[in-house]
This record gives C-alpha cells, structure tokens and sequence, in this order.
C-alpha cells in the first residue's frame, strides 16, 4: 500500500498564518519563534472566529492541567479547528476543561517512582543494565498527559515545579556513576526532551557517554520528529552534531538511535516523510512509543492507522504504555481489559519487528511488563495485579483502571471510601491466595527449571 501523506498548505487554516510561504514555515527558527505558548493569544490568532465557548472550555483547560502550553505551528494548525471537541491533537495538547475527571484516589505523581529509585540526580537506575538519564526538563511542546508532569515544564495553577535547563556542570555526577557502574550499558537520554539541547550539548553529551567504556547504546529520547519535523530538515548545526554522534558511535561498534513519540496518525504528514527520510538515510535508527490515549489512539483503526504509517516512514512502532496513574490524566486512560484486546486484535497485522509491544510500566517502580501479564485481574472493578521478580522481587503492584469506564453500580464502591477500601482489600486478598497457587504449581511442577520462583 502506497500513503500519501499530507502536503497541502494546512497552516493557512490558521487567519494569522494565512500568508506564510511554505518555505517560511518550513524552517526551524519560524516554528520556534511562533510556538504557541499562551492561551490568551489564541483568539486574536482567529481574528475572533473562534466559538466563545470553545475559547472559554480551552481557558478552563488551563486551570486544570498539570503541563504549560508550549505547541509547534506544526501541530497547532494539524489541529482540525472545525471540529475540536473531537480532534486527537487538541486533546493532547491544550485540553478542554469539559474533557477533565477528578483524578483516581490513588494517583501518583510520582507514578513510576523515578525519583525513589535515583541514585544520583538526573539519574534513575532500575534494571541492572540500563539507566534513564533525564538533562533537561524542557520540551519542544508540553503534552497535557506527559508522565512527569511532577518536573517537565514550568509551574502551573495545579503543579509547583523546580524546572532546569541543560547544564553541563549538573550532568557529571551521573557520568561518574556510569563510569563506577560498568554493568550499565545502556543510556535512554530523556526528560523533557533531547531535541532542545543545544548541538555543542548534543555532542558533549554523546560522546562523554559514548567514550565511558561500558556504555554500548544510547539513545536520545525526543518527541522532535513528531511534532517539529522542521527542525531536522533546517536546523543544520544541530543535524551535524546529531551526524558526528552517530558516526562516532557506529566507528566504535556502538549504538546511537532515536526513540521518539508519536501517539496520532494525525501528526504524521509529508514533513515527517521528510525528515525520516533525511534521519534513514544517514543511518539513523528511529523506533517510536506512543501512549495509548482514549479518544486519541484507543480504537483498532487509529492504532493500525499508525503502526502502518510508521512503519512506512521507518519508524519502528517499539512501544506503546498503558497511561501511567498521574494526576490531571483520567480522561486519558484506558483500561487494562481494553488495552489487551487491542494487543490480539492488532498483532499480526504486519511484520512482526513493527508490532508495538502494550506495556504497563508499574506504578510504584515495577518496570515495564507486558499488558497481558498480569497474574490476576478482575475488570468488573478494574483492579490488576502485577509482578516484576527482576525488578523487585517478592512485590506485588496494582494498576486501577479509570474508575469512568466501570459500570454504575461499581463507580458508586469506589466513590464511597468504606465501601473503596472493603473492595480493595478483598481484591488484594484474592490475589494473594492467586499467586500462592501459582507458586505451588511451579515450584512442583517447574522445579528443574530455574524459573519456580519467578512470576
Ligand atoms: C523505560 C526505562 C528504561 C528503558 O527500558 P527499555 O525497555 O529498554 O526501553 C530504562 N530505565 C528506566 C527507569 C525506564 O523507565
Ligand atoms: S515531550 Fe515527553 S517529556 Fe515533554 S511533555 Fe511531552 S511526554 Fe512529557
């Protein structure tokens, strides 16, 4: 099957964009200096055209979520302003107040216990051969569900924040600690986001990581192709230090790629052809991990839409997490059952190295599992629980679906907080004489096989 993508001049949608030249909002500098960080100009930007109601649910939007508004002209004109109430992209982007639920009792902002498990800033280390490094806590645009909403961006009505730019000086303590942890190998440069260091940053960081002896792959986390493709296609100092990296690393039989983030088919246009196109052809290796969001990418086709269309422009689909259990995010989630019956329906629809692989990454630090491998799950009240042997051996983690998507009668347990933490306890009870079972059946059945005591 052969895709089109986009290429028509949809920015002009837009009243103040309508005389832009294509070349003008092709290049980098344009897309940056006309980012739409504040709400209140969005009207002006319609030359009043907008509903009253759209602008005042967008404005009440703001009061609730946890992220600032930051969006590229890339994506805000992608946005179907004829219809938003229903486009995937606003929704991401610069949610509507009527869209928020109250968070689930048992949130967290620190969901995946990033900080818990750091042992020196910047730095989380929670498999033993790998580690998440975070330099920055800026982004080329704030997602309203962005898991680290605890520290990415600046302050917002809802969330204090200490935001840090990329400093140099801050960044050597987590070199020294990969330096005296020779079992790690492998470095996910996230935070924010990679594509808003600077080029001379993106080469110190690369090639320190790259000449610590034990350091065999990195990879530079960024939502960049997604959302601001122009970039790669315009911003050539950054495109060379981005280049030297890799060269580097590939003359040292090392790994430099690129993992980064599309959640919507609707992000995916000519420029992202473009620029992977540009990113391919020097070599570079680009997967992708989107967050399955409902009203965004829940349904059948729009996953299918986007595992194809990625995989045309050589991206490769890695992963897609269940939402992690942050605040402002309810009307984001899924639940576990919906998320694996979207896995069978998906699976085999093309080559199997571009299958995302559903995963929850467990609250309270138990890594990224499988979404089917819960060891125990009963959807009626949306409760799973979860193990991670590797990880932390001899703890059990549960994940809560959103309590919206429960029946009435099952919503009304969890708004009563007896009645909550009756429904609970008796689930957690269950799960445990579940996993007692199974340990029994292993251990006799298993015994020879090295695997009894593990999940
Ligand atoms: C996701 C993650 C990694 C990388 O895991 P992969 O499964 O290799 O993508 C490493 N460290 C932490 C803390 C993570 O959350
Ligand atoms: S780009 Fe990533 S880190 Fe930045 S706001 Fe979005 S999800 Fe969060």
């Amino acid at each position: 099957m052969n895709y089109e993508f986009r290429d028509d001049e949809f920015w002009k949608q837009i009243p103040a964009w309508k005389d832009v030249t294509r070349e003008e909002f092709g290049d980098h500098k344009w897309q940056l200096k006309n980012s739409v960080t504040k709400v209140a100009k969005i009207a002006d930007m319609f030359d009043g055209t907008l509903p009253a109601e759209l602008i005042a649910d967008i404005e009440e939007g703001q009061v609730q979520t946890p992220m600032n508004v930051r969006i590229t002209p890339y994506i805000f004109a992608l946005i179907d302003w004829s219809n938003p109430y229903k486009d995937p992209l606003l929704k991401q982007f610069l949610p509507l107040g009527s869209q928020f639920l109250p968070n689930h009792p048992y949130h967290m902002d620190d969901s995946l216990h990033e900080d818990v498990d750091s042992p020196v800033p910047l730095l989380t280390h929670r498999y033993p051969d790998k580690v998440l490094f975070l330099p920055t806590t800026v982004c080329p645009v704030y997602c309203s569900y962005c898991t680290r909403s605890r520290l990415v961006g600046g302050t917002t009505d809802t969330k204090n924040k200490e935001t840090y730019g990329a400093n140099v000086k801050n960044w050597e303590p987590a070199f020294e600690y990969l330096r005296n942890h020779p079992e790690v190998e492998d470095v996910v440069i996230s935070g924010g986001d990679a594509f808003m260091l600077k080029a001379s940053l993106i080469k110190i960081l690369g090639e320190t990581l790259l000449d610590i002896p034990n350091i065999r792959r990195i990879r530079f986390a960024t939502k960049g192709v997604a959302i601001f493709p122009q970039k790669i296609l315009t911003d050539e100092d950054w495109m060379e230090a981005l280049t030297d990296v890799h060269k580097k690393a590939v003359s040292m039989g090392k790994a430099a790629v690129i993992h980064t983030h599309f959640s919507s088919p609707n992000e995916i246009t000519k420029w992202s052809q473009l620029a992977m196109d540009r990113l391919h052809g020097m070599g570079m290796i680009v997967r992708n991990q989107a967050v399955l969001q409902e009203g965004v990418n829940n349904s059948y086709e729009e996953m299918h839409k986007l595992v194809k269309q990625l995989s045309y422009i050589n991206i490769q689909p890695y992963y897609v997490y269940q939402h992690d259990m942050v605040p402002g995010c309810e009307h984001f989630r899924t639940t576990v059952g919906e998320a694996c019956r979207l896995e069978s329906k998906i699976r085999g629809t093309t080559a199997g190295f571009n299958m995302p692989l559903i995963i929850c990454d467990l609250p309270e630090g138990g890594g990224k599992r499988p979404i089917h491998s819960y060891f125990y799950y009963d959807e009626e009240i949306g409760i799973s629980a979860w193990r991670a042997p590797l990880v932390k051996e001899g703890k059990v983690f549960y994940y809560y679906d959103p309590i919206v998507k429960l029946k009435p009668e099952i919503q009304d347990k969890w708004n009563d907080e007896t009645l909550r933490d009756q429904m609970v306890e008796d689930f957690k009870k269950k799960a445990a004489e579940v996993m007692e079972a199974k340990d029994a059946y292993e251990k006799e059945v298993l015994k020879d096989s090295g695997v009894a005591e593990q999940a």
